[in-house]
């Protein structure tokens, strides 16, 4: 009786693991292609406000958290605080454009 009720824990564990294995795999994958898609993001140069003026996201940048000037990507983190900009100011009418990091 005792080595039946181990042989089915053994069953269990294996049906666990062939439904778990897949699942994980795609969960893996899911992943990589959402850092490959932020890398691609991160790639464009030229982002369109709500109104649709193209905007350069490549430039000298003022960090919002601690006021120091950098130059690269409007969104890459702060060199000195570390800090991420949420949004850049369309060069034609002002409006927000959202960072594409921001969830
Ligand atoms: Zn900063
Ligand atoms: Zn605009």
């Amino acid at each position: 009786m005792k080595r039946r009720r181990s042989s089915w824990r053994w069953l269990l564990y294996l049906v666990l693991g062939l439904v778990a294995t897949p699942l994980w795999l795609l969960w893996g994958l899911v992943r990589t292609s959402g850092r490959v898609l932020r890398v691609g993001v991160s790639l464009v140069d030229v982002v369109p406000c709500p109104d649709g003026h193209p905007n350069r996201v490549y430039g000298t940048w003022v960090c919002r958290g601690c006021g120091a000037r950098f130059r690269g990507y409007a969104f890459a983190p702060c060199p000195v605080c570390g800090g991420v900009a949420a949004y850049i100011s369309c060069e034609s009418c002002g409006l927000a454009i959202r960072g594409p990091f921001r969830e």
